[in-house]
């Protein structure tokens, strides 16, 4: 009999009312498959949200797209929600033939996102449940598990739900689940020593792209955000291993779109960034960069600005939430106002357009009114750059998370579902419906003129 361990890495379903693949990639189960096949384990994969037969609809050439769609019952505690559900991703008879294709692993592990897409987790383990039956146990690691552990313990149907920060117990715990040895050498200690992430392994038939972490956490501390439970301290990579990661993922996966999942990439620009992008455009000069998850105002100069303009940033995204000093304050304080106008500036100085550089609006902040946001979207719009709306989702252990509960005319508390952005703001007590359509439209209507120009 083998004495080597198998183990199938699973990146789930979403279940929501909207979905879009805006450079999404499971790139916590890309670490973690670089470090299983480095201890000799054999890997195998399911990515639920990226088809090995068909393309996502309207692809963009940029790598972004939707996700294939199929309707399915709400949840019960949603049927107040006057919209119809879906799942994102592959269909069951995909899934199940995939599964068919695989050798039988001896460890499941499968990843979490968004808190309130449970529903897609739950799913993808009754379906595997229902393949391999109970005999195979299944851990649930990621984001959801991290944030409402007790929950996806008391529902999820998984053997083991996983919220350690820390590699080395959940390899422990491999070991006595298969009572077989793991062959690594080292255990990384941080982040800095972990192995390049294995994009090869996920891609599917859509993968104009990839995602890329070249330093995890953040130094602020925002009120609404789960960065820094889920990160911990500041660890950067070495310039030379994220050049080395870039270089050669983007020639073997045939794709110029490169997405940071950075939360503060521009921390220590000079020593990190500058170099990483002046080594890459040096051996290709050929890529676009884009930036999902916003970039700090404060941290930006004409110098970055610059780069990013020669180095090909195509997809700007600066993190601003409100001009509302007062919000800024109590929040975090993670960027001014004269921050922010002077980002703009640098960023048009280095030859972005309006159009070019998206600014991101929170929406639903407890305490905040529908007039603070549309001081914020005029404030952007003189500025010179594009709003963009970004709904608050309350997120366990968060500073505001007990706030918004009790703000709230449903209990967020008990239950993850009523944590989706889109669900949350319709139980905001200073947002009505036709408030929310008024803020869309300004916005949809300034980045329009924004095209036109
Ligand atoms: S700056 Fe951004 S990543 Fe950092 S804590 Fe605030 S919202 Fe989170």
């Amino acid at each position: 009999m083998s004495r080597e361990i198998s183990i199938l890495l699973v990146n789930p379903w979403i279940f929501d009312f909207a979905a879009y693949n805006l450079w999404i990639e499971p790139l916590g189960l890309e670490y973690i498959a670089s470090l299983l096949k480095m201890s000799g384990v054999r890997v195998s994969v399911i990515d639920c949200l990226n088809s090995k037969l068909i393309k996502n609809p309207r692809e963009k050439p940029n790598g972004c797209s939707k996700f294939k769609r199929t309707t399915i019952p709400k949840p019960v505690a949603l049927n107040f929600v006057k919209r119809h559900y879906a799942m994102y991703g592959i269909s069951t008879e995909e899934f199940f033939d995939r599964l068919k294709a695989i050798e039988q692993p001896d460890v499941i592990m499968l990843t979490s996102i968004m808190t309130y897409w449970y529903p897609g987790v739950f799913r993808t383990i009754e379906l595997l449940r229902d393949f391999f039956g109970k005999r195979i146990p299944i851990l649930l690691g990621g984001i959801y598990a991290s944030l409402c552990k007790k929950h996806a313990e008391a529902f999820s149907g998984a053997d083991i739900v996983y919220a350690d920060r820390n590699i080395s117990p959940l390899l422990k715990i491999i070991e006595n689940i298969t009572e077989k040895t793991l062959k690594i050498k080292r255990v990384p200690e941080s982040f800095k020593e972990w192995p390049i992430p294995d994009h090869w392994l996920f891609k599917g038939k859509s993968k104009n792209f990839f995602a890329i972490l070249t330093q995890k956490g953040c130094p602020f501390r925002c009120s609404y955000c789960a960065s820094p439970l889920l990160n911990g301290a500041i660890e950067k990579r070495s310039v030379e291993s994220v050049v080395q990661e870039i270089l050669v993922y983007s020639k073997l996966l045939d794709t110029k779109n490169i997405a940071f999942y950075d939360d503060a990439l521009l921390l220590n620009a000079p020593e990190h960034l500058i170099p990483i992008l002046e080594k890459v455009s040096l051996n290709n000069p050929n890529l676009r960069f884009h930036l999902p998850n916003a970039i700090h105002s404060r941290f930006m100069t004409f110098k970055i600005a610059k780069i990013f303009y020669e180095t090909g940033f195509k997809t700007i995204r600066i993190g601003f939430e409100t001009s509302n000093v007062i919000l800024q304050k109590v929040t975090g304080n993670k960027v001014s106002n004269d921050d922010y106008l002077k980002s703009v500036e640098v960023l048009k100085k280095a030859g972005y357009k309006k159009e070019d550089i998206g600014v991101y609006i929170l929406v639903g902040l407890p305490g905040q009114k529908p007039s603070d946001v549309e001081e914020t979207i005029k404030f952007v719009d003189k500025s010179g750059a594009s709003p963009y709306l970004s709904f608050f989702s309350p997120i366990p252990q968060t500073p505001l998370f007990k706030k918004a509960a009790e703000i709230s005319k449903i209990d967020i508390e008990k239950e993850p579902l009523f944590q989706n952005n889109s669900i949350y703001i319709l139980t905001h007590p200073e947002f009505s419906e036709e408030s929310i359509q008024y803020l869309k439209e300004m916005v949809m209507d300034i980045r329009k003129i924004r095209e036109k120009d």
